[in-house]
């Protein structure tokens, strides 16, 4: 259980997490109006492979993989054309390249199998396909437009937790506790704009409070910052 900050917000007069889910939504709307999936794809098959081969490295190296990948790979069949070997190297340098190299086949074949060569937009669809777990899950039905839950990763965990939203340490219950607290309509917004946010502003060695536009409703504020 991570230090609590949803305690610290009441103690310190911050106002409860619900009073202060508006002024977020609207600060970060003004500061990140860009935010949005840094991956590039052109197709929701594109789309689930990048989500998947971004695992474990940062999305501008996915993006130069992709693409070279994504021109010699257009359909699931062609990820089963080749040899397994042929598609780790094509994918080497995105890491655990044997790993996601099993998954993307596995998933190619349950898609052929089972969603006649398409990418499934529900939750507990993409769930089924090897290798795809809430995470990824939740950020291709969310690009889909299918949002059906919010993306919790490194940044969002962070912040929420940071930012008092959350007691908790575990993605699933951490997105539980979000989506209790957000209007559906924000969902897909806000995991971008806290990754945005995460990645410009509340770095996780060294946040930059004295610049943060919620420096005055955060209660992981350096002291003498708000
Ligand atoms: S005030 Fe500091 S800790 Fe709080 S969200 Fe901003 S940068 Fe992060």
């Amino acid at each position: 259980m991570p230090r609590s900050y949803v305690a610290e917000a009441k103690r310190h007069g911050l106002g409860r997490r619900r009073e202060r889910i508006g002024p977020i939504v609207e600060r970060l709307a003004a500061e990140h109006s860009d935010a949005q999936i840094a991956l590039r794809f052109r197709s929701d098959l594109e789309l689930l492979v990048s989500v998947m081969l971004s695992a474990q490295t940062t999305d501008t190296n996915v993006n130069r993989v992709t693409e070279v990948l994504f021109r010699k790979y257009r359909r699931p069949e062609d990820y089963l054309a080749v040899p397994e070997e042929e598609l780790e190297r094509d994918i080497y340098t995105t890491g655990f390249f044997r790993q996601k190299t099993k998954a993307i086949r596995g998933t190619m074949r349950v898609l052929l199998e089972e969603f006649d060569g398409k990418v499934p937009n529900r939750l507990e669809d993409l769930v089924r396909l090897p290798g795809v777990a809430r995470k990824t899950a939740n950020v291709v039905a969310s690009e889909l437009g299918h949002a059906q839950g919010i993306v919790v990763d490194t940044h969002v965990r962070r912040l929420s937790q940071r930012l008092g939203l959350t007691r908790h340490d575990d993605p699933a219950k951490i997105e539980r506790d979000l989506q209790a607290l957000f209007p559906r309509d924000a969902w897909i917004y806000l995991a971008h704009a806290l990754i945005q946010h995460g990645r410009r502003v509340c770095d996780a060695r060294k946040p930059a409070c004295e610049r943060c536009s919620l420096a005055d409703i955060c209660p992981s504020a350096r002291p003498g910052v708000s």
